[in-house]
């Protein structure tokens, strides 16, 4: 895919390559300043989401082994009721 940038004055998809916008004249970022403006944002938020799904599966963990607590507990409840 063909990288593009847009004009910070008028908003317009700019190839990366021009220096300056074919629409309106205003000088562009270069496009490696923009994806760093750009990325760096985005690579927060992955981390972010990766930090959140991590403590998401700490706590599904959690809730599973009380679940699994409470299952042994009914098992064993069953298997008494159902010797005597
Ligand atoms: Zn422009």
């Amino acid at each position: 895919m063909r990288e593009l940038t847009t004009c910070r004055s008028c908003n317009r998809f700019v190839a990366p390559d021009f220096s300056y916008c074919p629409y309106c004249g205003t000088g562009r970022v270069r496009s490696y300043e923009f994806r760093r403006l750009l990325d760096t944002p985005f690579d927060r938020m992955e981390q972010n989401v990766q930090e959140y799904s991590l403590l998401r599966l700490e706590r599904i963990e959690r809730q599973l082994d009380l679940l699994d607590g409470d299952l042994q507990h009914m098992m064993q409840d069953l298997l008494e009721r159902n010797s005597l």
